[in-house]
């Protein structure tokens, strides 16, 4: 099996300092709370951002001092979600591709969340899918729902994503696909050959999610974006979340991938400073 990909997503647009005071917020809190998370074992940090209310933000300023700060301190890879949480409008979910992150989020199709629907239409999807082509960033496929896989791949023949894809299964969110073993097996068979996977289970299903994953070849990804707690009524940090991905992983003899590997699994260019490959497409 390939080595373990984990992405920590340590914030997202849900979580409050009322629900849990180890959710970070401002950049700087971001930034310190990933390094924690990449030094325990993540090697993927999937970034929102909040304003100084804590509500969910697009502002350009905010992803520029986190991806600043990150890049600084460690070499992780940085995938910055455009997410419409934050402002659903094309500008404001596009903007921040700008900073040029290696990795962004891009989610293939619509989803009623329990707050509202999550409008991703086939214009504004195809038009996130081409900028992030344009800048040379590598999308996530957020797969809340097994049909946007066929979103996904419909971009790849457009040629508007390139090959390998990279998914990530989003279970468990009510009015989406929820978190199974079955569901999981399912989706994991639908992806092109030679694509890779992780999965996000919420809430109490990220352990669950993550062993099944461990064990079938998939990555993983856990945060405090998409579960607080560790266990049943003790609240997790970003870092034990990963710690314990990290310890589980070992216990199943599946080795957790550095940055440097992690570009080699989801075919990303090494960065120059790394003293890597160049790679040239
Ligand atoms: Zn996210």
């Amino acid at each position: 099996m390939e080595k373990l990909i984990i992405t920590i997503a340590p914030t997202g647009s849900i979580p409050s300092k009322r629900d849990t005071p180890f959710v970070p917020i401002t950049p700087e809190e971001i930034v310190a709370d990933s390094l924690e998370a990449v030094a325990a074992g993540a090697s993927v940090v999937h970034l929102h951002a909040r304003d100084e209310e804590g509500k969910p933000s697009s502002r350009l300023d905010l992803f520029a001092e986190m991806v600043e700060g990150l890049k600084a301190n460690c070499n992780a890879i940085l995938q910055v979600s455009t997410g419409g949480r934050a402002g659903s409008s094309f500008a404001e979910r596009a903007e921040r591709l700008g900073l040029k992150t290696e990795m962004a989020s891009l989610t293939t199709g619509s989803v009623n969340f329990p707050e509202g629907v999550y409008i991703n239409s086939r214009e504004l999807v195809e038009g996130l899918a081409q900028r992030m082509l344009d800048l040379g960033i590598k999308p996530e496929m957020e797969i809340f729902d097994a049909s946007m896989i066929e979103g996904a791949r419909d971009l790849a023949q457009k040629g508007l994503a390139r090959s390998p894809l990279h998914f990530n299964f989003v279970l468990g969110l009510k009015g989406a696909l929820g978190a199974t073993p079955k569901n999981l097996v399912y989706l994991s068979e639908q992806i092109p050959v030679g694509a890779t996977w992780s999965v996000a289970g919420v809430g109490r299903a990220q352990l669950a999610m993550a062993g099944h994953a461990i064990l079938m070849g998939g990555h993983v990804r856990v945060g405090l974006e998409d579960n607080i707690y560790y266990s049943k009524g003790v609240l997790a940090t970003n870092a034990r979340l990963v710690e314990r991905i990290v310890r589980l992983a070992g216990e199943f003899g599946r080795e957790v991938a550095t940055p440097e590997e992690a570009r080699g699994i989801l075919g990303l260019p090494h960065p120059p400073s790394s003293g890597g490959k160049i790679a040239t497409d």
